[in-house]
């Protein structure tokens, strides 16, 4: 997938020409396949509405939906929206947009809210069979009741209670009779269980909230472990893949899949029947692997939430935000994001990915297909003396070494033009191989320079500088390919646009940005310099760019037209990433 990903953006992520993955989850696909154990594969990527799709949720993506596509199954994007208070439709909205973005489409769209009905027969079935009961304790005495890891815990004293009297209960839970908190429906299993997730745990817990999709319907929501089981069951989902921390949650899974056997029992899935909505063909299969983690990040719902309501950053798609919609926005492009997930792999070792790998598959990704341009940043005038007032040319540039469908265009050159202040060094350190006085520099594309004054003003700040085009050196000339040591970009002050560019760099100086251990937060560890915003000239045809393009400004990185805030007259452009890891040498 990388390689065709790369080279073409708009190509869906197809692993028609890769090489096929043989990481453990996918071996064990195919083995289930071989064995006649499925006649197709059905995935699901199952998020919270709970906030914003961060890159931890890339791997994940790419896990379900790719799997999906490289066995020719399905793959369904599943809201688990069974928490009320902490989901929102903008949310929803949000994660259907990153997926599409990432370069995938499911092939239904549900929620566990859709299921709610049959959730609920479910655990009445539950209670029917004795593996349920209505439990009165309060959270606090529930946690008391529990025991530790090292003691086992206590039975309810509800445990016992008979089935009509459960369903009775069970029913008025329900119909919105009592108040939150004060009861609850438990699973009947093993309180003396070793997996602290076996003990008697909360099926159904009251909650007097209005739904984002359900509205006030449900005075009672089904507890995750319960809905999720149900819902992979109900889609007939082969290989339920999720993240580590779910392991020790496997046996509730099964057994919840088991007790209720939802292929066994069509009469629980009548609400579900005549919206021709429920295959229940397979039993789901659980299957665990680790999480992404990157350094110099935080990853998760609950941080980056923290980050936006207390204005640390501006917004979720604050380019800064490892978000999905940060990242797009910041220049990160779908491609780079499947190129990482398949560089960082799948397995069950938990690990840290170093951030450059980030950066690095994000350069090879441009490196491969941004068209280069010229820009200045950091604006320095030099004037081309022995030009005349006015002259002004075009000079023929190729958009990408490296690529010549990409064509060529034509970039205005003329008497007066901004380099790079820090291309120019009046005593130069040790090496320098930019711009001296009296000394030459190669003018990208355009001839070799020589300088011969610098223009200073009453404080002794450089203003401008002047010299002369050596005539011999430009495009074309027997000179043109004289040796000289250094190379600068530059554009046409005529001719050049205005532009806002936002510097961006990484939100967090340390490693290990969520380690309270020290006593710090990750408030502690923004970086005072991640954004930072200049004026700078760009040349007319970076310009013209529609929001979202990316470019290579030459010698200065990679930059995208900001989503937002671009427009052709009034350009702005976001920098993605330098063309080196300039953190290597910092650390
Ligand atoms: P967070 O902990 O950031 O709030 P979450 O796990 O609660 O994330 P969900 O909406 O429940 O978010 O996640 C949807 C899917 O994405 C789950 O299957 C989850 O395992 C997976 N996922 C979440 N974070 C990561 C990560 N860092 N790496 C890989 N997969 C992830
Ligand atoms: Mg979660």
């Amino acid at each position: 997938m990388s390689s065709s990903g790369s080279t073409d953006p708009a190509a869906p992520p197809s692993d028609a020409v890769a090489p096929a993955r043989q990481d453990f989850i996918r071996q064990i696909v195919r083995e289930d396949l071989a064995a006649g154990k499925h006649a197709a594969v059905r995935t699901r990527f199952p998020p919270e509405p709970n906030g914003y799709l961060h890159i931890g949720h890339a791997k994940a993506i790419c896990l379900d939906f790719g799997i999906a596509s490289e066995f020719g199954g399905q793959c369904n994007l599943r809201f688990d929206d069974t928490n009320p208070e902490k989901e929102d439709l903008e949310f929803v909205r949000a994660i259907e947009d990153d997926v599409r973005w990432l370069g995938f489409d499911w092939a239904e769209l549900r929620h566990a809210s859709d299921y709610f009905e049959v959730y609920y027969l479910a655990a009445e079935k539950l209670i029917r069979q004795g593996d349920a009961f209505v439990c009165d304790l309060t959270a606090e005495q529930v946690r008391e009741y529990r025991g530790t890891l090292v003691e086992p815990g206590r039975d309810s004293p509800f445990r016992d209670r008979g089935v009509d009297e459960n369903l009775d209960l069970f029913r008025r839970m329900r119909a919105g009779e009592f108040a939150d908190g004060t009861r609850t429906l438990r699973a009947k299993i093993d309180m003396a269980s070793g997996n602290m997730n076996l003990r008697d745990p909360a099926l159904y817990r009251i909650k007097q909230v209005p739904h984002q999709n359900t509205g006030d319907a449900w005075p009672i929501y089904p507890m995750y472990d319960f809905a999720h089981a149900l819902g992979d069951s109900i889609e007939g989902i082969t290989h339920s893949l999720c993240t580590l921390e779910f392991e020790d949650h496997r046996p509730l899974y099964d057994w919840v899949v088991d007790r209720v056997d939802l292929a066994g029992t069509p009469k629980l899935l009548a609400p579900l029947t005549a919206r021709g909505l429920p295959n229940v063909a397979a039993k789901p299969r659980q299957i665990e692997f680790s999480r992404l983690n990157i350094n110099y990040t935080v990853m998760s719902k609950r941080k980056l939430t923290q980050l936006v309501a207390e204005g640390l950053v501006d917004g979720w798609d604050d380019p800064r935000m490892y978000t999905l919609q940060g990242l797009r926005r910041r220049g990160y492009t779908a491609a780079s994001l499947r190129l990482l997930v398949d560089r960082v792999g799948i397995s069950k070792q938990n690990s840290v990915i170093d951030f450059s790998v980030l950066e690095g598959a994000l350069r090879d990704d441009l490196d491969a297909r941004a068209p280069r341009r010229m820009a200045v940043v950091d604006p320095l005038k030099l004037v081309l003396t022995n030009l005349p007032e006015g002259h002004a040319e075009t000079l023929t540039f190729s958009n990408h070494p490296k690529d010549e469908a990409q064509g060529t265009r034509e970039v205005p050159f003329s008497r007066q033009l901004w380099i790079e202040r820090e291309d120019f060094a009046e005593v130069p350190p040790k090496g320098w191989k930019r711009l001296i006085p009296g000394g030459e520099v190669r003018l990208r594309g355009a001839g070799i320079v020589r300088c011969d004054e610098v223009i200073k003003d009453e404080g002794g700040a450089i203003v401008e500088l002047r010299g002369t085009l050596d005539p011999e050196s430009r495009p074309g000339m027997d000179g043109a390919n004289r040796k000289i040591k250094g190379t600068i970009h530059w554009v046409s002050a005529a001719h050049a646009v205005e532009a806002e560019v936002r510097l961006f760099d990484r939100l967090f100086v340390v490693e290990k940005p969520d380690d309270e251990s020290t006593g710090k937060t990750y408030r502690d560890h923004l970086n005072p310099e991640s954004k930072r915003s200049v004026t700078g000239y760009v040349e007319p045809a970076a310009a013209t760019a529609a929001p979202e393009q990316a470019f290579q400004f030459e010698r200065l990185g990679y930059f995208v037209a900001d989503r937002h805030d671009h427009a052709a007259d009034r350009p702005v452009f976001n920098r993605s990433v330098t063309l080196r890891d300039t953190w290597a040498v910092r650390a």
